[in-house]
């Protein structure tokens, strides 16, 4: 029993969410050509790309709303276990999905909000229905997380009464409410004019800030700059480049990257 002398050293927090040679096709189509990626603990990753690239399917894979063909997704270090393989393989244990989908909390580019229910009741709704949390709890943290967000006086207006902006904070708020370990943002701001797109920004920045773990597709290459510790350059579903937002944004290695922010800019 001498095997394990070696000094493992400080542990490793184990990531929140970890994906290690990810393959995703459509039919014949691979959009995802073996993807690696880790979102730590109270780390906040940035998907960047063009259109196409795979960053919404990506997205779509950690949150197990989408199959996979080949690869590993570990949520909090436990394994999703799968059945059948290629286009065939489904994740294998539906309870477990649920469990680490209503831990992956997402917020969509066109809001989603169910236009027929009040800000409240649509923050409100899926941690009582889908958690069973009581109801009263629930109220108490949806007005404190939609005064968060900077609309606690608009719980009793319905979504086409707000914003852009604000009906995006209230998915915010929405998210939050599940009490998720992480948070997914596809494109948050894209739908949005710019004056309004900052104040979205700002309540990201705000929840960076704070040191939730964010897993963030955006467009936006200065609130990626801004909020990130980690930035992925995708094309054509590979990584191309990844790094510190410094780097990535101030020192870019590839020519696909270059281009990329050039013609962004
Ligand atoms: P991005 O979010 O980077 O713009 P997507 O992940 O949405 O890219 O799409 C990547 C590729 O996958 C694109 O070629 C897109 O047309 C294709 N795709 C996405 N969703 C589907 C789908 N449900 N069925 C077939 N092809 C899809
Ligand atoms: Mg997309």
């Amino acid at each position: 029993m001498t095997a394990q002398t070696r000094d493992p050293g400080p542990a490793r927090p184990v990531p929140v969410i970890e994906i290690r040679n990810l393959h995703k096709s459509y039919g014949n189509l691979e959009v995802l050509k073996g993807v690696d990626m880790v979102a730590p603990k109270g780390h906040v990753v940035s998907l960047i790309g063009s259109s196409g690239s795979g960053k919404s399917t990506l997205l779509r894979c950690a949150n197990l709303l989408e199959d996979s063909q080949d690869g590993e997704i570990l949520f909090e270090g436990e394994a999703v276990r799968w059945r059948g393989e290629g286009l065939a393989r489904h994740p294998a244990d539906k309870a477990q999905v649920i469990r680490i989908r209503t831990n992956l909390s997402m917020v969509f580019q066109q809001f989603n909000l169910w236009s027929h229910m009040t800000i409240l009741q649509n923050v409100m709704e899926a941690p009582v229905t889908v958690l069973g949390r009581p109801r009263a709890e629930v109220e108490e943290a949806a007005r404190r997380y939609l005064a968060k967000v900077g609309i606690g006086d608009k719980c009793d207006a319905y979504p086409a009464q707000l914003s852009g902006g604000q009906q995006q904070r209230a998915a915010i708020a929405r998210a939050l409410c599940m009490e998720p370990r992480a948070l997914l943002f596809d494109e948050p701001t894209s739908a949005l004019d710019p004056e309004l797109e900052q104040e979205v920004v700002r309540v990201i920045k705000a929840l960076a800030e704070e040191g939730r773990t964010m897993l963030l597709v955006t467009h936006d290459m200065r609130m990626a700059a801004d909020v990130s510790d980690h930035v992925i350059f995708l094309h054509q579903g590979r990584i191309e480049e990844e790094g510190p937002p410094d780097r990535l944004f101030g020192a870019p290695q590839t020519d696909r990257l270059r281009q990329f922010l050039s013609a962004t800019a």
